[in-house]
């Protein structure tokens, strides 16, 4: 059962597509019934875009570009600060909208709100700093400008697992840009992007600039999409298998692309390491989002000396997190997605626990209704064990030992993927070195959350290409046009 606000919530979120600046009435014949994970109650059906609705939302961002690219740097920034403001005003609705339709504690929910937020905030500031460039050719007979100019008409896809941030992390350097967008939420999920398309009309955005098209068939409308010759730019953030089909589309039609793609985060902890901070750290990096998110800590690797005292520490805070629905305060851990959620995450304990692991503490599905898994800690990883591969993608921590520096970086760089690291350590010299010798895109040294608005997020390897947010993120969305005066 919802609750008053809950009702008055979800009542407040349009159902139709929005297209070209309007809000398109709720079609009955197809419809997405997004719902709550904890309960598997439907709390909202809402229209699903067909192929032709997609074309439209082209024609639309295609139709809105030039005034968009036009539109003075200062302007688009003013819209991207005013939806800030708004954002942070209604921080108590979007964080329950998102902890209803996706599962996460509402704890975690304000802090992803005050995050997303922040790409607003970050992006109004640099739509005004583009910068180019003025230089003489060497043989002097010239001047070489250097200039950025917008991309022009982007799609984006997006996950379930952060609703509000991987969709503010994509539009708002799109619009500082200067390019329209057309956005297909994660069908999961599709409440939080549509909301949040809302506000940005509240806030001034131009008709056209962006469009929503929830989907639930991404594949027929992405193909359509990328092959279409307006589009200039996809921007994904999802599973590698599926990133990577994206790219092979995206090269028939030379399109830009950035690539968000998935993790299997090292997080490894020295004999030196300061072990309170460490425990804190692999917490917040395992945990949260109940250890749905790119950036987990999938494998933990602890040194052979303090890995005893480690897992001690750990298994207490965790064997004391309270399970629950996330929108009701005080919950540390919600439900995940859905059953297939559930079922990987059993699936690879059960592989664990096969090739000679210990479960510590958790290790079960819970009974529902809804989606629940224990959360978990396993000891004695074997190195063949699947979760070492894979994105466990649920709250299970699984422990490796190692005996040497040499020996961790090796275990930690034995993986394609390449997004981030975690190291704990009190040696700086040892921390340097970490930094030359991870193969991620990011680091944490000694922390366990590194995302921030300021700072390039992103991968190596198949984590995936490009940056979003730092002073790289704009750049996505500009290509550089050089012009040569003569003398
Ligand atoms: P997913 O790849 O299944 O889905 C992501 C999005 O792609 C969804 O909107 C989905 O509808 C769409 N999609 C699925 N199949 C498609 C197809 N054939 N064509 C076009 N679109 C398609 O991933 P998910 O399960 O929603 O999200 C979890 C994954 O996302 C994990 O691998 C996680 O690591 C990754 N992720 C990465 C980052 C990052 O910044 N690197 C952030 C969050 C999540």
């Amino acid at each position: 059962m919802l609750e008053q606000n809950e009702r008055e919530i979800l009542d407040r979120v349009h159902a139709g597509l929005c297209i070209g600046g309007k809000w398109e009435p709720l079609t009955t014949e197809q419809t997405i019934d997004v719902q709550d994970p904890a309960t598997g109650q439907i709390i909202k059906s809402i229209s699903d875009a067909t192929v032709d609705d997609a074309a439209r939302a082209l024609d639309a961002a295609a139709a809105a570009q030039s005034d968009w690219a036009a539109t003075p740097s200062r302007q688009r920034s003013n819209i991207l600060r005013r939806a800030f403001d708004l954002l942070i005003e209604r921080k108590e609705d979007f964080a329950l909208l998102m902890s209803m339709e996706m599962g996460k504690p509402i704890a975690e929910a304000h802090g992803e709100v005050a995050y997303g937020a922040e790409f607003l905030r970050w992006f109004s500031e640099e739509a005004v700093r583009v910068r180019g460039d003025y230089r003489a050719n060497p043989e002097g007979t010239g001047t070489v400008v250097v200039s950025h100019i917008p991309v022009g008409p982007t799609y984006f896809i997006t996950p379930w697992n952060f609703p509000l941030a991987m969709a503010t992390r994509k539009i708002a350097p799109a619009l500082a840009a200067g390019c329209t967008v057309v956005i297909k939420p994660a069908e999961l999920t599709p409440l939080t992007t549509i909301f949040f398309a809302q506000l940005l009309a509240e806030a001034g955005l131009p008709a056209g600039v962006v469009n929503v098209v929830p989907t639930s068939n991404a594949a027929a409308q992405s193909s359509a999409l990328l092959a279409d010759p307006r589009l200039r730019k996809l921007s994904f953030t999802g599973s590698t298998p599926v990133g990577v089909k994206l790219m092979e589309a995206a090269a028939k039609n030379v399109l830009r692309t950035s690539m968000e793609l998935g993790g299997n985060a090292p997080f490894i902890v020295f004999e030196d390491a300061d072990l309170e901070q460490a425990v804190e750290g692999v917490l917040l990096a395992k945990f949260r989002n109940i250890g749905q998110a790119c950036t987990a800590a999938n494998r933990v690797i602890v040194h052979e000396s303090i890995a005893d005292e480690f897992v001690d520490r750990v298994s207490a805070r965790v064997a004391a997190m309270s399970i629950g629905r996330g929108a009701h305060e005080g919950n540390d851990i919600g439900a995940l997605i859905n059953k297939a959620a559930v079922d990987s995450t059993a699936r690879l304990v059960t592989d664990a626990v096969e090739t000679g692991a210990r479960v510590v503490t958790g290790g079960q599905p819970l009974d529902g209704p809804g989606h629940f898994f224990a959360p978990t800690v396993i000891d004695h990883l074997n190195p063949r064990a699947a979760m070492l591969r894979e994105e466990i993608f649920g709250p299970v921590l699984g422990i490796i030992r190692f005996s040497t520096e040499h020996e961790a970086v090796e275990i930690a760089n034995n993986t394609e993927y390449g997004l981030v690291s975690y190291v704990f350590t009190e040696n700086i010299h040892r921390g340097h070195r970490m930094i030359e010798r991870l193969e991620t895109g990011m680091m944490g040294l000694n922390t366990g959350i590194v995302s921030n608005a300021a700072a390039p997020f992103g991968g190596v390897k198949h984590s995936g290409i490009g940056r979003e947010g730092g002073f790289e993120g704009i750049h996505e969305f500009l290509s550089t046009k050089y012009t040569m005066i003569p003398r």
